[in-house]
């Protein structure tokens, strides 16, 4: 059915920039601006709404680009980088997989006077020139707030136990986000509204891991109320293992995205919030800045951010992320992130 299709989320084909994965072999011609994303299993993003609009952005502006996908291996993603940088790219725009091997490509651009943008994720100690992203504590405040909201609405008398479902230890937003929603929920817990349950990270933000760590989790406290999942793919996999014992839609579980997955999860009840980043915007300003880098211009930008780990300053374009409950998933439709259809709901 319709339902099951798992659509686009925006623009098409391009004259001017090319999408490639893995492979630094598919590299050809002048890279111009080089992209690498960090992988396509942690989240539907990377492989579906990122290259799109960073694509149609570099179209419009008419410089040429190239978008590459290092698939969650570290290697790949320092070869990638030194591809196109050997093939004279003049800026890159980086979601690492981790501080170390990203510090280690930022280094590699800079000792060739080539300007790097974190991508969404900073890399810590990286020295990158600009950052690019979320408010990301707020993400988690918001995922938070909702459950909050979620779980007053089922009512009951038994303080819920709250199962945390983090990400990727070595992405420096999974803390943020833990940062986010930890500053909600152990107030909670301090006052008795909540009692704190099981609180795991999972590595490489990988569905699997995370579906059988849900599993043991709910093994060790059957009576789990909540889950404060850091995002879609961790939402699913927890729904995934409550549908096994009947559950999906009695436990609130939170999520991050706005995936087809995530919202679908959330029309059916199953999801009580996704929070809504619109990557449209992250791509545009992320493509803006490069383009300016890459015709010789230093943009200042407004917002600077302090890299915990160096203490260097950032400069930090910030954007702001949206909770999506059952009542505003037409939110998302609206500002063109997925067709209605996609998801199967009545205009
Ligand atoms: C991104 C999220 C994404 C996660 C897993 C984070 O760094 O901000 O949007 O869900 O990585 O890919």
């Amino acid at each position: 059915t319709a339902c099951d299709d798992a659509g686009d989320t925006g623009g098409t084909g391009s004259d001017s920039a090319t999408t490639s994965n893995g492979g630094s072999e598919n590299i050809t011609g002048d890279a111009g601006i080089g992209v690498i994303l960090p992988d396509t299993k942690s989240s539907a993003r990377w492989s579906t709404a990122d290259p799109a609009y960073l694509q149609a952005a570099f179209k419009k502006a008419g410089v040429a680009a190239q978008i590459v996908n290092a698939e969650g291996d570290k290697e790949a993603f320092k070869r990638l980088a030194d591809t196109l940088l050997d093939k004279g790219a003049k800026v890159l725009i980086i979601a690492n997989l981790d501080a170390v091997s990203g510090k280690a490509v930022i280094d590699d651009a800079h000792s060739r006077n080539v300007p790097v943008i974190d991508y969404d994720r900073l890399t810590l100690n990286g020295n990158a020139d600009y950052y690019v992203s979320f408010d990301n504590e707020k993400v988690g405040i918001l995922q938070a707030q909702a459950l909050q909201q979620c779980l007053a609405a089922k009512g009951g008398t038994d303080i819920p136990v709250i199962a945390e479902l983090n990400g990727s230890p070595t992405d420096n937003n999974a803390h943020l986000f833990k940062d986010g929603y930890d500053s909600v929920l152990n107030r909670l817990y301090d006052t008795n509204e909540f009692a704190k349950g099981p609180d795991q990270y999972v590595p490489e933000w990988d569905n699997d891991e995370g579906r059988e760590m849900f599993a043991l989790m709910l093994k060790q406290y059957p009576n789990i109320g909540g889950v404060l999942a850091a995002n879609d793919g961790l939402g699913n996999a927890a729904i995934e293992v409550l549908r096994e014992k009947g559950l999906n839609g009695q436990v609130p579980v939170t999520g991050q995205d706005a995936t087809v997955e995530g919202l679908q999860n959330v029309l059916a009840g199953d999801q009580c919030v996704t929070i809504f980043k619109d990557v449209k915007l992250e791509a545009d300003a992320a493509a803006e800045l490069a383009v300016k880098l890459y015709k010789n211009d230093k943009p200042a930008l407004q917002d600077k951010l302090k890299d915990p780990e160096s203490g260097l300053y950032i400069q930090f374009k910030k954007l702001e992320p949206q909770a999506i409950t059952k009542a505003n998933v037409k939110a998302v439709v609206e500002a063109g992130f997925v067709e209605a259809d996609t998801l199967c709901t009545a205009k």
